[in-house]
Order: C-alpha cells, then structure tokens, then sequence
C-alpha cells in the first residue's frame, strides 16, 4: 500500500503565541486532505499552546539531548519534550549542526534516545555546496546518514536536505533529487534490510507551493521538510495541497 506523503513544518526559532492562529488554519486546511500526513515543529516555548489550537496535525521538537536528565544547561530530554505534547523530534538539522557543533555521533546517540521515549523521529542529512560542485555529494550523504542512523529503524523518517538549498531559493535537479533518494534508499535498505522499506525519505531545501508537486513526484520521495514556507498557512497550504 502506498504510504501517505509525510509533510513537516519547520518553525526554526520563528513563531510567538501570534502565530497560533497560522497553525489553525493548517490544522483545519490538513483535515480535508486526509490523505497528508501533516506536522509541524514549532519552537518548544509553543508547544502546548500548539497542542490545545490543533487535533490534525503532528507537533514535534527541533532537536533534543540524548541523555536522560543531567547537568546540561538549557538543554532538554527526549521525555521532557514527549510529556510537553510532542510525538516526533527533527535531529541533525544542518543548522544544529553547523551552530551547535553536532556531530553523527551525537545526532545518533539524539535519535535513539527519541526513540525509546516512543516517539517519532526525523535524522536530517545533506550536503554543502562545496561537496556538490565536488562531485561528491552522494559519497558524503551516505557516508553522514550510515553514521547518524540509529540501531532501528523504528517510527524513524530520513530529510536530505542539501545544506546549499535551505532557505536560499535553489533547489537541486529532479536528477540529483532522484539519484539521491535512490541511494539513501539503498543505504536503508543496507542498514535494516527490509524494515528499511518503511522509512520516509523527505526532501526539503526551498520547498515552496510552486515546486512542490513536481519535487513530490520524484521517485523515493515520500514528502517534504519545509522551513519558510511553512510559517502561514497561505504559503504551506499549497504544498499539502500539492502532495
Ligand atoms: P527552507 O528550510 O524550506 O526554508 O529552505 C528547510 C529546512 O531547513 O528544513
């Protein structure tokens, strides 16, 4: 059976209690298109508030510790997060990455702590345009996601997100969308055998309501990680609409 397309928002660190009206607009626009799969991961400081304005939709966490509790300033558990209203947790965005220094190691050991609280997770990987225009971009990707997966393959959905795409108005080729998906595909399948199967490949990177159709087509491309375009829902609506 074919699965739904999964569509996450990424709020980033944008969205005061003012934007809550935009997440009930998504949230009534996602129970006409019942065959989307809707979420979004607005910052932690809205999650309740969120979870009370939505029944539709999915709301999820932008990153998380993996470790259960501690001495680790401002930082927040798996648990935490779960008992705050959330059911998925994005880890190993390129922004958090790059800003907070996170490693696949630490992007990992994020995941399967997401995990064992019972919730979903989304493992983001890509490449900078460097690696692109280097020709290396499907080497470095699978490379990046062998290291960043977790030992299940449970409730788990992969982003590519080429780090030269996000929030720049650029996206790669409906060929190297293909060729990457196949290969991320096949490094599933390589790390869970069949259960690799049921993972959600995204892609996100300047998805916006014009491209999306066409980036949704592609083959081993089950839905979208959308940052900008997810903020109203006059710019997200389209995408859901589209997939
Ligand atoms: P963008 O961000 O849609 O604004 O390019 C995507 C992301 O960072 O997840």
């Amino acid at each position: 059976m074919a699965q739904r397309y999964y569509i996450v928002g990424n709020w980033k660190m944008n969205g005061m209690r003012t934007a809550l009206p935009e997440a009930r607009a998504i949230d009534r626009a996602a129970q006409r298109l019942p065959k989307v799969e809707v979420a979004v991961a607005p910052p932690v400081t809205l999650i309740a508030a969120m979870r009370e304005a939505v029944e539709n939709i999915g709301i999820g966490a932008q990153t998380c510790h993996s470790a259960e509790k501690g001495a680790h300033t401002g930082d927040l558990s798996a648990a935490m997060l779960r008992e705050s209203g959330v059911e998925f947790v994005i880890v190993g965005h390129s922004e958090r990455r790059a800003d907070h220094g996170e490693t696949d190691a630490m992007v990992k050991a994020r995941a399967e702590a997401v995990q064992a609280a019972g919730m979903g997770v989304i493992v983001c990987v890509g490449e900078s345009e460097a690696q692109r225009d280097a020709g290396e971009a499907e080497q470095v990707v699978a490379r990046q996601l062998a290291a960043s997966l977790p030992g299940s393959a449970d409730r788990l959905s992969v982003a590519y997100e080429p780090v030269w795409a996000i929030g720049t108005g650029r996206v790669p080729s409906i060929e190297d969308i293909a060729a990457m998906h196949k290969r991320l595909r096949s490094a599933l399948a390589q790390a869970y055998g069949e259960a690799g199967a049921a993972v959600r490949i995204l892609y996100g990177g300047s998805v916006n309501g014009n491209n999306a159709a066409d980036l949704l087509s592609v083959a081993e491309v089950g839905g979208a990680l959308v940052g900008g375009a997810s903020l109203t829902a006059d710019a997200f609506v389209p995408i859901l609409a589209a997939a």
